[in-house]
């Protein structure tokens, strides 16, 4: 029966999708459609395409079910949440030729299909289980950028468009409009999250929530069985012993998990809804939702409006994802050996670390050798990142352009690329502007300190008059004001210039002892390639191709698209304008 209701006693509802108003193709991806034995072409000039890629007609054989679950959600426990949006269509079996080469990222041999934005549910609460174009595009668009980038994802094969409407307030002002129900087609070997355990939660945790199976581990450990036994064959098959096997499994969890942000850390990625209904019990990215790209490197960034306590920062991101694993093994509860599971919790931030170490290792070319110094070299690069408004993106690619040897007297050749990466770096107003959100200083000693080295906060300060009171009170502000713009700009530069130097000396390292020069040098340039994205999908590059799909234009679509699936090509006949422009702009839509 349809209707928002709690479920009890169950992992699925069978639901029917609801049919979309004359559905038209956005764009589909021809990648992700071959994971179905689909050819783009075909499906593209089938005038039932949309009918069938949007759920609006329902194949022969499928099995339409919403997925019940729950969740923590900002850190709150949430009763009863499940597939409000999203409706389960069943399963295909992936063609033969994939299996060898997917047996690794899909061990079932099968691919889950689901559309999102088809309709409510019985879980869809007091919204009506739509997604608009605007969300549609940049969950499709994102999905296949993450692919791209070789990172763990659910996939998206197909956007629909079409006539029905229904009304939202995107910058959440009171201020409704009709936009279009679109439709995504999205792959996965399973879509179960860490929230389809935490649903059998005991009845006292709920306290009065909506659940539907409190206390139900009979089910979850039906629930388990199923997800090891398929999506862990190894595991599986390796032990006996009931708790050692599912111990095995949350480890394998863990690991996938610290993998995952590791990636993201080193792509600048931030997911922005981290909440445990939206972490994948495979290690997947799931749920495109408010996600950012960073542009210039801030460790702060937050890219979901609602998230004013920036929970889910990109710098927070592995440590929020470890407390998530924790809800996790909570759920899990007397499957696990408790003892052995808070061992394997504690080891996720070292893993964690070694992942993200590893990854930039590759970014910045050292793959020869390890130097404990590495990590330094590391931090110290991001610091001046971030003091000096550096694109992350657009600096590691420079890096690798600039790996090699270049002919000339090495003083001259590290001045030369400290101005190329200088010139790409925030202007003193943009730096101002992007730390104001820092700016309402409990700590005065640091906006201080901060200013005698930070031309943007000097500025800041310069600019503050109840700040510059308070400095001047303190004794502190007639120093400060003496210090020089200028010096502060060339100190700037020294600072690269430093780093610079230290990074082609460590460099020159890789090649001790080799004979082989150019070699090694060719091998690392070409990792660094393939580590550093030239382009990814900077917020307002979205944006551009929404507002011209919102306008009947899905050109934009379909080029970003082509030029996402490649993001670490050297081709510059896919131009696109990488420039970082939203530093210091927060996020201002709500995504849904
Ligand atoms: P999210 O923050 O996207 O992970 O979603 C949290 C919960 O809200 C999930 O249960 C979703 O299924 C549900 N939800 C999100 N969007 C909609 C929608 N348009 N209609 C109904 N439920 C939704
Ligand atoms: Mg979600
Ligand atoms: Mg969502």
């Amino acid at each position: 029966e349809p209707g928002s209701r709690t479920v009890s006693g169950a992992c699925f509802s069978q639901v029917q999708p609801q049919p979309l108003i004359n559905p038209t193709f956005v764009a589909v991806s021809g990648s992700a459609l071959a994971l179905l034995g689909l050819n783009a072409e075909e499906v593209l000039h089938d005038p039932l395409g949309p009918e069938y890629l949007s759920g609006s007609k329902v194949l022969p054989g499928a099995e339409p079910a919403a997925h019940c679950y729950s969740g923590h959600q900002f850190g709150v426990f949430a009763g009863q949440l499940g597939d409000g949006a999203v409706c389960y269509l069943g399963e295909v079996e992936a063609p033969g030729g994939q299996l060898g080469s997917l047996l690794h990222d899909n061990p079932c041999g099968r691919w889950e299909i689901q559309v999102k934005g088809a309709g409510v549910t019985p879980y869809s609460r007091e919204s009506d289980g739509r997604k608009v174009l605007r969300s549609s595009i940049r969950e499709f668009l994102c999905s296949e950028a993450m692919a791209g980038l070789g990172i763990p994802t659910t996939r998206a094969a197909s956007l629909v468009t079409s006539d029905l409407c229904v009304s939202r307030d995107p910058l959440n002002q009171g201020q409704r409009r009709p936009e279009r129900c679109s439709v995504v087609l999205r792959i996965a070997p399973s879509f179960i999250r860490f929230g389809s355990f935490e649903i059998f939660h005991s009845r006292d945790e709920f306290s009065g929530r909506r659940g539907p199976s409190p206390g139900r581990h009979d089910i979850r450990a039906q629930l388990l069985d199923y997800v090891i036994d398929t999506f862990y064959p190894d595991i599986q098959r390796n032990h006996g012993d009931c708790k050692d096997r599912n111990t095995a499994f949350f480890k394998e969890v863990t690991v996938r998990t610290a993998r995952l942000v590791a990636l993201w850390q080193s792509v600048g990625f931030c997911h922005g809804v981290l909440n445990t209904d939206n972490m994948s019990i495979l290690g997947l990215t799931v749920d495109y939702g408010p996600f950012g790209f960073m542009d210039r490197y801030d460790p702060e960034y937050v890219c979901n409006a609602s998230d004013r306590r920036g929970r889910y920062s990109y710098r927070a991101q592995p440590s929020v994802c470890h407390w998530n694993l924790a809800r996790l093994a909570e759920a899990l509860g007397s499957e696990l050996h408790a003892s052995e599971a808070a061992a394997i919790l504690d080891e996720f931030m070292p893993l964690y670390k070694t992942f993200y170490l590893a990854n930039m290792r590759r970014k910045l070319g050292l793959v020869m050798r390890k130097e404990p110094e590495d990590h330094e070299l590391v931090s110290e690069l991001l610091r001046l990142m971030h003091n000096t408004g550096a694109d992350f993106t657009n600096t590691f690619r420079m890096l690798s352009g600039l790996s090699c040897p270049v002919e000339g007297e090495e003083a001259v050749v590290v001045s030369l690329v400290v101005d190329r990466i200088l010139q790409q770096c925030a202007s003193l107003e943009e730096l101002k502007v992007a730390n104001m959100p820092t700016m309402e200083p409990c700590d005065l000693a640091m906006v201080f300190s901060m200013a005698q080295t930070n031309p943007a906060m000097f500025s800041l300060v310069a600019d503050q008059p109840e700040v510059a009171h308070q400095l001047e009170k303190m004794g502190w502000l007639k120093e400060l004001l003496s210090t020089n713009q200028d010096e502060l700009r060339a100190k700037q530069r020294e600072d690269w210039l430093r780093w610079v130097s230290q990074y082609r000396k460590r460099l020159a390292r890789e090649c001790d002892g080799a004979s082989d020069l150019g070699t090694i040098q060719q091998e690392r340039v070409h990792i660094m390639d393939r580590t550093n994205p030239r382009v990814v999908l900077r917020n307002y590059i979205a944006q551009n191709a929404i507002l011209a799909a919102e306008n009947g234009d899905f050109s934009e679509v379909r080029r970003l698209l082509k030029v996402l699936e490649n993001p670490y090509s050297t081709q510059t006949e896919w131009e696109l304008s990488g420039e970082p422009k939203t530093f210091g702009e927060k996020a201002h839509e709500r995504v849904e």
